[in-house]
């Protein structure tokens, strides 16, 4: 697979995108400028993919903007040693991102066919702490609960009651939480068997979809 190009424009990105708008944690902004996100997007839309917004990946979704994608990790507070959740795989992008900070990341993506791209993606780097799996993510992944992090990438009405449940003391989770058009970036810290939720900004997200989220 071919890894290199784009550096530049991936420089570029981090200094325009990310720091400029505050993003400082120094590991995500690493992570940043190592995955080339250009190799998660289709052929035709490579020149793109460093640009200050989402891009289409097939199946009516989108890799998120990656300012967004800095953002959300970034809340996350990752020291390395985490088990990860994440809530729809996409392009495996975000998914790339976390690997790099985190010890394990369990992924869980709704359409069969985005799951496979990310998989092969993925596999052709080499992370080997990353798992990837077919299913409704608002249900979480009972069998490797509990998590230190859980990240949604798709926009919720509310959270999902699973993902909490599967949360560990102490754990932080990230989730867009509004309608289908708007949603506010949500912070949920589990704190002493209490939840606490922090509001950090609007974003727009493609719907999350299933069981305790939206219908289709
Ligand atoms: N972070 C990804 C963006 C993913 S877009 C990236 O950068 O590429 C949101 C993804 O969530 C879509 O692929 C969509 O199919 C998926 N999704 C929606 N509802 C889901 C659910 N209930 N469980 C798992 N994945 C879901």
């Amino acid at each position: 697979m071919e890894r290199g190009g784009f550096e530049r424009e991936r420089e570029r990105m981090v200094e325009e995108q990310l720091v400029r708008r505050g993003i400082t944690d120094a590991r995500v902004l690493d992570a940043m400028r190592r995955v080339p996100r250009h190799l998660f997007v289709e052929e035709a839309l490579r020149d793109r993919a460093y640009g200050d917004h989402p891009l289409p990946i097939g199946e009516q979704q989108t890799i998120s903007q990656p300012y967004i994608v800095a953002l959300m990790t970034s809340l996350l507070a990752l020291d390395g040693q985490e088990k990860v959740l994440e809530v729809g795989t996409g392009s495996g992008y975000q998914t790339a991102i976390l690997a790099l900070l985190a010890r394990r990341i369990c992924s869980i993506e709704r359409l069969p066919s985005l799951a496979l791209r990310a998989r092969a993606v993925l596999e052709g780097f080499g992370y080997n702490n990353v798992w990837i799996r077919v299913g409704n993510g608002t249900l979480g992944w009972p069998d490797e609960a509990p998590f230190d992090r859980i990240l949604v990438a798709a926009g919720a009405p509310s959270m999902p009651p699973p993902l909490f449940e599967q949360l560990a003391k102490s754990g932080r989770m990230v989730l867009p939480i509004g309608d289908t058009s708007n949603q506010t970036l949500t912070l949920v810290e589990h704190v002493g068997g209490e939840m606490r939720f922090t509001p950090c900004g609007d974003c727009m997200f493609v719907k999350l979809v299933g069981k305790y989220a939206w219908e289709t």
